[in-house]
């Protein structure tokens, strides 16, 4: 099985020989992942088979899960996250996430965003910081006039904009969005695929979704997951998403895109 790597470029993380447990259940299994800087990697598979395991292994957010652990190697520009000296808090600043609910913060919307600056130690007038990472999450025009409004007074989708312009505020280099749009209606989720899009010239992104229109309209490149006889998810497959969608190699990936899961 590929690993998919563009040779040329060096992968700006890197999962080796990944298995995560919960307890004594092993969730996910042996995955090996190159993830590709400035593209758009989509996680798909059916549900219980690890993606949100896998996806919150990347910034260290299981370790919030009592009894989650990790066996392997997962390496973030060459540095293993895991590592006894990393700071946790560290490595989720430079790898930020968006969750399935928007859930931004009782708020105003300026200070939802200047929440991650302020915790960092900015000080002073953060209208610029703030504004640029509004500009950035495409929500710019629909808040400047009343920055002062409360985050949750603002549409799903423009709430899920907000939480994406408080990650972006601290100038992570990747984000991992866990089915950010499931709660949202199709315009909405369109407007999150073409900011994805825009985004990836410079952020990575990292998506998992149970959408599969979403990996194929959105995605660069595609990681199948399924559970083994043992419920371990691993990974089946995992190349270019064109490739994936039209040509893909293992007939457990074939059986899912086209519909004939289980
Ligand atoms: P997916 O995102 O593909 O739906 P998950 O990563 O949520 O899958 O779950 C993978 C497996 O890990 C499932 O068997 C699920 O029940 C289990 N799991 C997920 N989160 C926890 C948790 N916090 N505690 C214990 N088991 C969990």
């Amino acid at each position: 099985m590929s690993t998919t790597q563009n040779q040329t470029i060096p992968s700006i993380i890197d999962a080796e020989d990944l298995s995560i447990f919960y307890g004594n259940f092993r969730a996910v299994k042996n995955v090996f992942m190159k993830i590709n800087p400035n593209k758009i990697t989509a996680i798909i598979g059916p549900s219980g088979c690890g993606k949100s395991t896998v996806l919150r292994s990347f910034n260290r957010m299981n370790d919030f899960i009592p009894n989650c652990h990790v066996t392997g190697q997962i390496t973030f520009q060459g540095h293993n996250i895991y590592a006894d000296d990393v700071d946790p808090v560290q490595v989720r600043q430079r790898i930020g996430m968006v969750f399935q609910k928007p859930n931004p913060f009782p708020k105003s919307i300026f200070d939802n965003v200047a929440w991650g600056l302020r915790i960092n130690g900015m000080k002073g007038d953060l209208s610029e910081p703030v504004e640029q990472a509004l500009r950035q999450a495409a929500l710019w025009d629909e808040v400047k006039d009343h920055l002062k409004k409360s985050g949750l007074s603002l549409s799903g989708g423009q709430q899920q904009r907000l939480c994406i312009a408080r990650a972006l505020a601290v100038k992570p280099d990747i984000i991992l969005m866990d089915e950010p749009c499931s709660a949202l209606d199709p315009i909405a989720t369109l407007k999150i695929e073409d900011l994805m899009r825009e985004l990836s010239k410079d952020y990575t992104i990292i998506i998992v979704t149970h959408n599969m229109q979403q990996a194929a309209r959105a995605s660069d490149y595609t990681a199948f997951f399924t559970m083994d006889s043992d419920r371990a998810g691993l990974m089946v497959e995992y190349g270019e998403t064109s490739h994936i969608f039209t040509n893909p190699h293992d007939k457990r990936t074939e059986d899912y895109i086209t519909g004939r899961y289980g």
